[in-house]
């Protein structure tokens, strides 16, 4: 390629609004444009780094026996009616309608739309087990788009889901994608964690998140590098309402919470609006006190509400059946929620200090509003963990960090399968439901997730696997004969075994040595005065080394 020829819009700076290194770089190495909040387009140089970053997943999953299809991204309402989401969603879905005024969606993620292939098209347990997935533009609203690429309202996920019989088909289909996502990090060079993790709306049983390390990650990820657990906030938090109480209490402990001394702080870090909480809830198990925010508009039964906050199975605590719990609060009738936070723990009888309803204080506990009826003080009741504290399973010292989520696997079970009656006939000939995993990683935001992690002052440094380009080939003087004629004799010899750039551009090459290093290709070959004597100076964008080679060295030094 011909940087004469390319088109390479790099900037000196990026705009104000680019908060991350990832985000500035991308912009100033002309990968992306912003054409809308959360909306991007690729230039030629960031859409190639992209479909490589597709190819290396896809490559794992079809090395896994995955089979690839493509999904529509625009899928009708009625799938999501029948597996109850089309309201739970929210306003997080982009939501249309056709011209006979029936409803559709930009797909947000395609449970839905997998579910309904296999389960019309997959008869017999012989054709299982199958995981089936799809490079695919995803649509979400987010309701804060930010980081370029990382957190928008367009972007690229590859989603697998996989089908088997039984539960230990489905822990086995599981184990062989996370592996495949630990090789996939692994060949993009990425540090990271991978993260037991709540299954939040997706209605699972088991999920591991993986996370990148990075200080602009938006998760709090603690662990430990002895016996390797690791948890995030999320999943520490959900955990408190587990079945097992000596897990409660182990995972309590492991609840990680910035400062927090308002109940705008609570709502801030738990990322909800005071404005959406449409109910506060006090709920008494294992001894413990929990406050429950709901936020929203989507209308929920009492049996449902158990199942998020996964109570099913909650003995009765300090003498308060479950049931008494429900009328108490006066939430057996549908209740209108889209998500469910648990915000503390804390033990009954320091609980009745703060807690009130209606609109007189320390009555009773039904409806209360807080910030209206009440302001709890809530930073004695939050435990958390600080970076060395001593690990519950194995007593070594935790370390604590931030996470990029990049991937996140979940077994589903028949959650799906279920609602939409996927089912096959088993060996006995009995139709029994389809249990299923699913597996999502994103593109785009792994590509930014790597620059965070590879770069410097003066740009991007590209892990081999990603490089946009192996070499570039740099004339020091365009004006000199004998420089153009060895960097072009190089570029035709080279361009056979390499992706080569060659800037051929007439510009100072100043401004070509800052553009190679900001889009962070590997090696620079330049041809300056030394051509004369078929020498030119070999550099090397990780390490700055450099050094001047024979021009009959050059393929032997890239080798
Ligand atoms: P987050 O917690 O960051 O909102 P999520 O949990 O909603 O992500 P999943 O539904 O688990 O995301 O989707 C799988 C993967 O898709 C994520 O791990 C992430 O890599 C990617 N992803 C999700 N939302 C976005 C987004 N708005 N922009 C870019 N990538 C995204
Ligand atoms: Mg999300
Ligand atoms: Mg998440
Ligand atoms: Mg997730």
């Amino acid at each position: 390629m011909r940087t004469s020829r390319y088109f390479l819009p790099t900037l000196r700076e990026a705009s104000n609004e680019a908060e991350t290194v990832s985000h500035q770089l991308m912009l100033r190495a002309g990968l992306i444009r912003k054409q809308a909040s959360g909306i991007y387009t690729y230039l030629p140089l960031g859409y190639k780094i992209l479909k490589k970053v597709e190819n290396i997943i896809r490559d794992e999953m079809d090395e896994s026996g995955c089979l690839e299809i493509l999904g529509p991204a625009i899928q009708p309402a009625e799938l999501w009616h029948e597996s109850q989401r089309w309201n739970e969603f929210g306003d997080e879905m982009f939501r249309l309608k056709d011209r006979h005024d029936r409803d559709f969606c930009l797909g947000p993620t395609h449970e839905e739309i997998f579910t309904d292939i296999v389960r019309n098209n997959l008869k017999s347990y012989k054709n299982l087990p199958m995981t089936l997935y799809q490079v695919q533009t995803k649509y979400r609203d987010e309701r804060r788009p930010r980081f370029g690429v990382m957190r928008s309202r367009e972007f690229i996920m590859k989603d697998g889901y996989s089908f088997d019989l039984s539960e230990d088909g489905l822990d086995s289909s599981y184990q062989i994608m996370f592996n495949a996502y630990k090789r996939i990090l692994e060949r993009l060079d990425l540090k990271y964690q991978i993260v037991d993790a709540d299954s939040g709306n997706m209605g699972g049983s088991h999920s591991h998140e993986f996370m990148v390390i990075s200080e602009v990650g938006e998760d709090d990820i603690i662990y430990c590098s002895n016996c390797g657990y690791s948890a995030n906030i999320e999943k520490a938090i959900s955990q408190t309402m587990g079945s097992q109480s000596e897990k409660n209490t182990k995972d309590l402990k492991e609840v990680v919470t910035p400062d927090v001394s308002s109940i705008d702080d609570v709502a801030s870090f738990l990322e909800v609006e005071l404005g959406n909480i449409v109910k506060s809830m006090v709920y008494v198990a294992h001894g413990k006190t929990y406050v429950v925010l709901v936020k929203g508009n989507h209308q929920i039964n009492e049996v449902k509400l158990k199942k998020i906050l996964n109570t099913t199975d909650l003995e009765p605590a300090d003498g308060l059946q479950i049931k008494a719990i429900n009328s108490e609060l006066g939430f057996t009738g549908p209740i209108y929620l889209q998500g469910a936070t648990i915000i503390c723990d804390k033990e009954v009888e320091k609980m009745k200090n703060f807690v009130v309803g209606g609109n007189k204080k320390d009555t009773h506990l039904i409806n209360c509003n807080i910030g209206r009826d009440f302001t709890p003080n809530i930073t004695a009741d939050i435990r958390s963990v600080n970076e060395g504290e001593l690990c519950a399973s194995c007593n070594s010292p935790l370390s604590k960090s931030k996470g990029i989520e990049v991937g996140h696997i979940f077994k589903l079970g028949n959650k799906y399968s279920k609602n939409l009656k996927a089912t096959v006939l088993n060996k006995e000939g009995k139709e029994v439901p389809l249990l299923m995993g699913c597996y999502g990683i994103g593109v785009n935001r792994l590509l930014a997730a790597v620059i965070e992690q590879n770069h410097d002052e003066n740009g991007i440094i590209w892990p081999k696997a990603l490089a946009p380009f192996q070499v570039s080939i740099i004339p020091v003087n365009t004006k000199k004969e004998e420089q153009n004629k060895l960097a072009e004799d190089l570029y035709s010899k080279l361009k056979i075994k390499y992706d080569v750039m060659l800037d051929d551009r007439k510009e100072r090459v100043g401004v070509k040595f800052k553009d190679h290093e900001l889009i962070g290709v590997p090696v620079q070959i330049v041809v300056g005065k030394n051509a004369l004597e078929n020498k030119v100076e070999i550099k090397y964008r990780d390490n700055k080394e450099k050094s001047l080679i024979d021009v009959e060295e050059v393929v032997e030094t890239l080798d």
